[in-house]
């Protein structure tokens, strides 16, 4: 399957360290990156190919949104990121602003199948705002949603029961934010429910099931201890993008918890959220309705919910912007 060129707008912590991840893993046969702030995106690929003699080659460059007309894949990294005490919903109004620049840069640049993922926070709601903005199928438009939380809950899993993360299946949907649920019903060990893995467990003294609430409170608040302690997170979301991005770009149909328009599952409708899809070269190309707990439900409708209210507060009422629509 061949790979293809993708674009980063926003060459900050997040994008920059997102295209040197997938420049590392050979994600992608042409990456470009784009900033508002030229030096920054220029300095940082020049940085990143000075380094190509010890990777297998790819053409990275810097450009502008004209460069997006043949990329398979554009990554929305720009804008404002939390400052210490700062919630993701506190981003809105200043990301809607720096969106309304880069979608009416970006639309009219698109290639015909395009898939979009956006990054930037609050990630459900701009997710939601670039799909309405730029009225492409809903499959096509992913926000990278809750694939960081759910990496994050399964290496907190991991940790516990001294064992490899990537043994760990688990998910955590809902939204990437302060209502983001962990589907501990869904939770499993190599193929054994979690309670039937304790029961056998060689660690003695491990309390992991009675205290899973409590790590998914610690993986909740996760990104906020991070930037208390240095002001970002952007390593283990630049691995989550590149998880993504080679999912889409080599048609892998793996399942992730990207955020996407729910049309009806579990009752919900009209918001984007993060749930398990299959993610493909088509982007979403399916979702997995798995049957949470009636708790996790619950609060799964309530994600959605909070999501919902933040966008009919944040982006249905505000003042129409000074820009037109892409169609
Ligand atoms: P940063 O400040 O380091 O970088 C932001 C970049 O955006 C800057 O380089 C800036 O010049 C650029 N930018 C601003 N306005 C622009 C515009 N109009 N056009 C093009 N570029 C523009 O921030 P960061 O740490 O890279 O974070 C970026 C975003 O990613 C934040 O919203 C942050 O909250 C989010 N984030 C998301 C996740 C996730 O899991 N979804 C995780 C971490 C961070």
């Amino acid at each position: 399957m061949p790979k293809k060129k993708a674009a980063v707008i926003g060459a900050g912590l997040v994008g920059a360290t997102a295209a040197f991840t997938m420049l590392m893993n050979n994600t992608a046969d042409e990456l470009v990156l784009i900033d508002v702030n030229r030096d920054k995106a220029e300095g940082d690929a020049l940085d990143m190919n000075h380094g190509m003699s010890f990777l297998p080659p790819v053409k990275l460059t810097s450009g502008w949104y004209e460069h997006c007309r043949d990329a398979a894949l554009i990554v929305l990294t720009a804008g404002a990121a939390q400052k210490p005490g700062e919630s993701r919903m506190d981003l809105l109004g200043r990301n809607l602003r720096v969106f309304d620049d880069v979608l009416s840069n970006l639309l009219p640049n698109l290639a015909p199948n395009a898939l979009l993922l956006t990054v930037t926070n609050p990630v459900d709601v701009l997710t939601q705002y670039v799909l309405e903005r730029s009225g492409l199928p809903p499959s096509r438009v992913m926000g990278s949603g809750t694939v960081l939380d759910t990496s994050r809950l399964k290496w907190a899993i991991a940790e516990h029961i001294g064992l490899d993360s990537r043994d760990v299946k688990t998910f955590v949907i809902g939204e990437h934010g302060d209502t983001a649920v962990a589907a501990f019903s869904a939770t499993a060990v190599s193929g054994m429910r979690l309670d039937e893995y304790c029961a056998q467990c060689p660690q003695p003294g491990c309390d992991a099931l009675t205290r899973l609430s409590e790590l998914h409170r610690e993986v909740r608040g996760a990104a906020y201890d991070v930037i208390a302690k240095k002001g970002a997170t952007h390593y283990a979301v630049a691995l989550a993008v590149n998880r993504v991005a080679e999912a889409a770009l080599n048609d892998q149909k793996a399942v992730l918890t990207v955020s996407g328009l729910i049309e009806g599952a579990y009752g919900i409708k009209d918001v984007c959220l993060s749930l398990p899809r299959v993610v493909g070269a088509g982007g979403m190309e399916r979702l997995l309705e798995v049957p949470y707990s009636k708790e996790e439900l619950a609060a799964l409708r309530h994600s959605a919910e909070v999501i919902r209210e933040a966008y009919r507060g944040g982006v249905t009422r505000r003042e129409a912007p000074d820009i037109g629509t892409f169609l």
